[in-house]
């Protein structure tokens, strides 16, 4: 799909209302981390360098259509403010009186879009008034691209439209991961719950070429094998779904990797006994927490000899140690090879980033996704409504 960058769009002079996603962590009125902030700031440097005058939009919170003070935005204002290193003023009413009396090299904050009941209901009136305050649309929160609200999707269509440096970005990154990526493609999926990733895991084995299954969905799978996994985290109800998906891969020639040998431990907690077993070897009063050596061992020859390789979810319960190390060890070798140009690595999911970050990884990976339930979406091979509104 085709969308207008701001390289394609007059700005000089106009009014460009910007869809942020400035949805940060805020606890005792302070950000507690800018990461999301910091990001727009490319967007909105090259709006002004343009001649274009910035009114931000954005959530924040899930109010649900009402006022809600301690969702508004008035309490990122200032940390917007420090991050671009100029004023914001934070608009709570009369818009249309605010953006009338801007100033060139002002910066709009719109308060809290979620505010208005219009927006998750992608309201055409509401919609039509955010669109009576500028000239130019330009979209640059892709984590919310997968929801049709009216900042989104409906006020896309009202004006001349364009993705942000933020969303190009991800939407190039993405393209280049599983639209028209270099072969062999590796994806590597994990997690706790095979019943959340049904989607992704049937559109995966048809576009990739090895597909690694870790984390405790492995343990679905290796039951429905036939195979005891005792006290594992287990979904034995998705059985015939795990052998439908194995019987896709197959149709499709994607290899399908499970685990080729497991950790398993009695307990869950940090520093319990562990041992390292054949697949179909764990006791029945012991769960599979982790990977083995030998699994990590295949999934780094695969890697060596991959492309591309797109990353969700930890091959182990990461969080506690030692169940952390398969996902470590096939981090670290993701990163090593990203870093010396030979893989192109994407990434993204709340655990997924946060086990990579832990394994010292994140940096060397070509590009990480932190737009959670959009990059989901994406991966399911779902058209995510507020990308195809900017086409
Ligand atoms: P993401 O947020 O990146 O999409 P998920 O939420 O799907 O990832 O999965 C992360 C969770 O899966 C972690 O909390 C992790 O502990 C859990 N998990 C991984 N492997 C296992 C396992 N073998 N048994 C139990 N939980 C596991
Ligand atoms: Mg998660």
């Amino acid at each position: 799909m085709a969308w207008k960058t701001l390289d394609d769009m007059d700005l000089n002079g106009k009014r460009v209302l910007v869809r942020v996603d400035i949805n940060v962590p805020v606890e005792d009125g302070r950000v507690t981390d800018t990461t999301r902030i910091d990001r727009i700031v490319p967007t909105v440097d090259d709006i002004q360098a343009a001649g274009g005058k910035v009114i931000l939009m954005a959530h924040f919170g899930r109010p649900k259509g009402k006022v809600v003070p301690e969702m508004s935005l008035e309490h990122v204002a200032q940390a917007v403010s420090d991050v671009l290193g100029q004023p914001v003023t934070f608009v709570d009413s009369d818009y249309a009186a605010a953006v009338a009396e801007m100033d060139e090299d002002e910066v709009l904050l719109l308060e809290n879009l979620r505010f208005n009941p219009g927006e998750e209901k992608n309201d055409a009136d509401f919609a039509a008034r955010l669109a009576g305050l500028g000239d130019v649309y330009c979209n640059d929160a892709f984590s919310a691209a997968h929801r049709a609200h009216a900042s989104t999707e409906a006020l896309a269509r009202l004006l001349p439209a364009c993705a942000g440096r933020l969303m190009a970005e991800e939407l190039g990154a993405l393209e280049k991961a599983l639209g028209t990526p270099d072969r062999p493609v590796v994806a590597l999926v994990g997690g706790a719950k095979v019943s959340t990733k049904l989607d992704l895991l049937g559109n995966l084995v048809t576009k990739v070429d090895h597909l690694v299954i870790g984390g405790g969905m492995a343990n679905t799978f290796l039951a429905a094998q036939g195979i005891d996994v005792g006290k594992s985290l287990c979904e034995h109800d998705l059985a015939d779904t795990a052998r439908d998906i194995l019987k896709k891969a197959d149709a499709a020639g994607c290899e399908i990797i499970l685990p080729r040998d497991i950790v398993v431990a009695r307990e869950f907690k940090a520093g319990a006994a562990s041992e390292v077993l054949p697949p179909d070897a764990c006791p029945a009063d012991a769960m599979i927490l982790d990977a083995g050596p030998e699994t990590v061992a295949y999934i780094s020859t695969v890697l060596d000899n991959a492309k591309t390789l797109v990353w969700n979810g930890p091959l182990g319960a990461f969080e506690i140690e030692p169940f952390d190390a398969a996902t470590n060890a096939a981090a670290r070798k993701a990163a090593e090879l990203s870093k010396a140009g030979k893989l192109v690595s994407v990434a993204g999911g709340g655990d997924t980033v946060a086990a990579l970050n832990q394994a010292g990884a994140a940096d060397d990976f070509t590009y990480i996704s932190t737009a959670g339930g959009a990059f989901l979406e994406w991966m399911e091979g779902k058209t995510l409504p507020g990308v195809a509104a900017l086409g």
